[in-house]
């Protein structure tokens, strides 16, 4: 069930267009204060609009996530003005076309500061947070199936997802061994219908194959493992 969170605090990066601001919508109308961190205030102002009157609320928080003085900043002003950080979803992301043989630095850059350095920057102070409050939170990635499986023309951006798979296990080890109840979950959808899809597919064909499904399943998934019971340590382990 949701109601544990009703009241918490969700921080959602790229929660200004696609699956971000659809996983924030359906926090709020669940009654949760969501910070949603992205670049574009215009766009985050609208969706604050959109959601005035739901059960929870939507803030705004201007954030460059492939910045850590800007993350930094961010967490700040949530920690200030909405309490303890209870979720985490690192959904924030950008994706590229081209090759590794003959490719960008600069695009390159720009992949692994948001999708990877941005995430664990994100995933640091949230943990920070939660452990200095005693919050038995939840972080979640938003992956990507090319975390699993690489893609001709994908650029870097399969490799940055590679090490999203990477570090959500690698988290679950260190929480573990930490004998933390933090959870860590990590997502990988398929094509959905949002503005990454021209920086990474010839998108005419996909849409003509009808490959492709809308952010709502991909929020409704996350709906469903924030709703999954806490972990517990079970008096029968050693
Ligand atoms: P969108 O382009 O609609 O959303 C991307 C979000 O990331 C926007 O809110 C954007 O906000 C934000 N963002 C981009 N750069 C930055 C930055 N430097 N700082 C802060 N925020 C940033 O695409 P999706 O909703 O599809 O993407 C969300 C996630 O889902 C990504 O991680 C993507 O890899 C993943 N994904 C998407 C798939 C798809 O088919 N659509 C498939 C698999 C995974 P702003 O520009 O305002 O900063």
């Amino acid at each position: 069930s949701m109601e544990r969170w009703v009241g918490k605090v969700a921080v959602i990066t790229g929660a200004s267009s696609g699956i971000g601001a659809t996983i924030a919508e359906q926090l709020v109308e669940k009654g949760l204060k969501v910070a949603g961190l992205a670049r574009r205030k215009d766009r985050l102002d609208e969706l604050a609009n959109k959601l005035a009157g739901k059960k929870g609320k939507f803030y705004p928080v201007v954030t460059d996530v492939s910045k850590e003085e800007d993350i930094l900043r961010a967490f700040a002003w949530t920690k200030e003005n909405l309490g303890p950080v209870h979720i985490l979803i690192n959904n924030a992301g950008i994706a590229g076309r081209g090759n590794v043989h003959d490719g960008d630095t600069k695009l390159w850059t720009s992949i692994f500061d948001l999708n990877v350095l941005g995430l664990c920057i994100a995933t640091r102070e949230a943990i920070k947070d939660m452990k200095a409050n005693s919050v038995d939170g939840h972080i979640i990635h938003i992956n990507s199936i090319a975390g699993h499986r690489v893609v001709l023309g994908g650029s870097v951006y399969p490799a940055s997802k590679f090490a999203v798979t990477a570090l959500a296990e690698t988290l679950r080890l260190e929480l573990n061994s930490l004998k933390s109840k933090i959870k860590i979950t990590s997502i990988s959808p398929g094509l959905i219908d949002t503005e990454i899809i021209p920086q990474q597919f010839k998108t005419e064909n996909l849409y003509k194959e009808g490959k492709i499904i809308g952010p709502e399943e991909i929020a409704d998934g996350v709906i469903y493992a924030l709703s999954t019971p806490l972990m517990y340590r079970s008096k029968n382990s050693p």
